[in-house]
Formats: structure tokens, sequence, C-alpha cells
């Protein structure tokens, strides 16, 4: 896909991002809303994403975010939905549903293209990879460009950790560090540190995790209460299920939250001998091979259950 040739003659320009923003999410929209400013300057190039978490606030420009997805614009010319399918759009499926042309832009191997232009490519580390990718005259990148869409290479890859980073993404790490980034404060202030809250928050899920299928397994809960009890949001829950992940002799992580009675927001990361965008899809869920998510109904047990029939399928059969 040539991006700018897709752009160049739109006068509205609309971008959006999946539900709960993550650092890929939040680092390749905002990259993309910097770059196409840059080189649309007649364009109204709007982003309509819900509000990200505070550590995002180094990204030039992130208060520029509609984050009530209100907007003067009625149909835009054209609309980008990155890092996820349609469905997960939230409010900003609307926008890209009646859009002129519809552009998706993202990584998961989960998503078979919902635009009329489509570039999926599974095996990426992230969709901020692929904008960086995108953009063809690397002289159009400068240093908050370069900052937006390091944070959403750094926050996929774990660091340059998960398996997924490849000899494209660290050259285009290289590059996107020339441009003067304070990258080890970026690295520590977006990905490591947490809040007191966070701390605790994970102290509690990771004493009441338990172990099954013989140790190769590890679920934890939070329910409602527990999480009005710490004052924690969502957000605070970040990185739960990696720190579970890395219990010794664990082939599969297991985190849930309670988001209503009988329903949890499902997180799954594996070691590799699990497939667990395989485990979420079965559950109306998605995303990658060693990291993927859902959302579940039913009891605590009842969800257990169902997951571990499905991975004990993947576990026996290796
Ligand atoms: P997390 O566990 O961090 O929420 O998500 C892990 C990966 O799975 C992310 O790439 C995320 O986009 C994807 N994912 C999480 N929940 C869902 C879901 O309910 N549906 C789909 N399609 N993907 C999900
Ligand atoms: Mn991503």
């Amino acid at each position: 896909m040539k991006l700018y040739e897709e752009v160049k003659d739109a006068l509205t320009i609309g971008i959006s991002g999946h539900i709960r923003p993550d650092g890929d999410c939040v680092g390749s929209v905002m990259g993309l809303y910097l770059y196409l400013k840059k080189v649309c300057p007649d364009a109204k190039v709007q982003v309509l994403l819900e509000k990200p978490a505070d550590i995002f606030s180094c990204i030039k420009d992130i208060d520029e975010i509609h984050t009530d997805f209100v907007t003067d614009v009625e149909k835009f010319d054209v609309f980008f939905a990155l890092d996820t399918s349609k469905e997960r759009l939230g409010e900003g499926e609307k926008y890209f549903d009646g859009a002129g042309k519809r552009i998706n832009i993202d990584h998961h191997v989960s998503n078979s293209g919902c635009g009329d232009l489509n570039h999926i490519v599974p095996g990426a580390s992230s969709t901020s990879e692929l904008i960086y990718d995108l953009i063809e005259d690397k002289s159009d990148l400068d240093e908050d460009i370069a900052r937006a869409l390091y944070i959403g290479i750094i926050h996929d890859t774990g660091v340059f950790q998960y398996s997924n980073t490849a000899a494209s993404t660290l050259k285009a790490a290289a590059e996107l560090i020339s441009y003067g980034l304070d990258f080890s404060r970026l690295i520590e202030e977006t990905f490591y540190e947490k809040t007191y809250i966070q701390n605790q928050i994970l102290g509690r899920a990771l004493l009441e995790s338990i172990l099954f299928m013989n140790g190769k397994c590890v679920v934890s809960m939070l329910d409602k209460k527990t999480m009005n009890f710490y004052r924690a949001e969502p957000h605070d829950l970040d990185g739960i299920v990696s720190q579970l992940k890395n219990t010794k002799g664990v082939e599969c992580a297991i985190f849930m939250y309670q988001t209503d009675v009988m329903e949890y927001k499902v997180s799954l990361r594996s070691n590799g001998q699990v497939d667990v965008a395989k485990v979420a899809e079965f559950f109306g869920g998605g995303g990658h091979v060693r990291a993927a998510g859902a959302t579940m109904r039913g009891t605590f047990h009842d969800i257990v259950n169902n997951l571990s029939s499905r991975i004990a399928v993947q576990i026996k059969t290796e």
C-alpha cells in the first residue's frame, strides 16, 4: 500500500484504534496522526480514541484526541482503523463504516481485514512498525513521530524481548532513536514504572494465583470488589498476565478481571507451545499466537474449565 497516495487528496482524515488502547495502539495512532498533519497540511486530520493512560502524555499532541468521539466531520474522506479489526473500534466504528475510504492496518493474526484497503501483516512486531514501514519518505519523520512509533514498538515487543521482534524491528528502532529520543527514560517511564496501586494489585493477583494442569497453566482472577478495594482501574492491571507467564514450568497463563455480573475480560499468554490466539478465537476473542484475549461470560470456574479444555487439546497433541 502506498500510504501517501491514499490520503493526498483527502480533505478529512480520521484515525482510530481499539478500545482500551495499549502502547502500540496509542503509538501507531499518534505516529500516523503526526505524520499526516505534516504531509497533508490542508486536510482536517482527527484522532477518535478512548483516553490513553497518563504514561503516554509524553507523546506530542496527545491531548488533541477526541476522547469523547464527538466530531464536526459528518463523513470522513479516509478513515484508518489501526491495531484492530472494526469490531473493537468501539465508538469509532460508526465513523469507519461511514467513511469514503476505509483503511485497516494491523498485525493481529485474527484480523482478516475489514477495510476497502487492508495492510495486515500477522508476523509484524507491532502496528507501529507497520506505520514506520509505510512512511515511504523517511525524511518526513521527526523526533515527535519517532517517539510515538518507538513507544508502540517497545510496548508490543516487551522492549524487544518477545519472539515477534525481527531484524526489521531493530532496524526501525535504530533509525527512530537517531532522532534524539531519550529511549532509556521512555522505556522506564512508559513500560516498567508502576504506581503503588499497580504494584499492590499485581502482588494480590500473584498471591492468589493457582497452578493447574500439572503446573503447565496458571490462572489468577480479580473481582470487582477487590479492584474497588485497591481503587484499581483496568489499565492498572497491564503486566499482571506477563508476570504470571514468567512462572517456571508454565506454558500458558490466564488472567481475568470482572467487568460485570458473570462477565470477565480474559488475557492469555503462552510460552510457545499453546497458540492462545486459537483459544481466544474459539471464545469470540482474538489476538496473537503468544498473547490474546476475549470477553467471557459465566462463573470464574466455568470460564477456567472452558479455557482449560481448549488449552489441553493443544498441550496434549504436542
Ligand atoms: P491483552 O491480554 O493485553 O488485553 O490483549 C492481548 C492481545 O489480544 C492484544 O493484541 C489484543 O489486541 C488482543 N485481544 C485482547 N482481547 C481481545 C478481544 O476481546 N478480541 C480480540 N479480537 N482481540 C483481543
Ligand atoms: Mn499491537
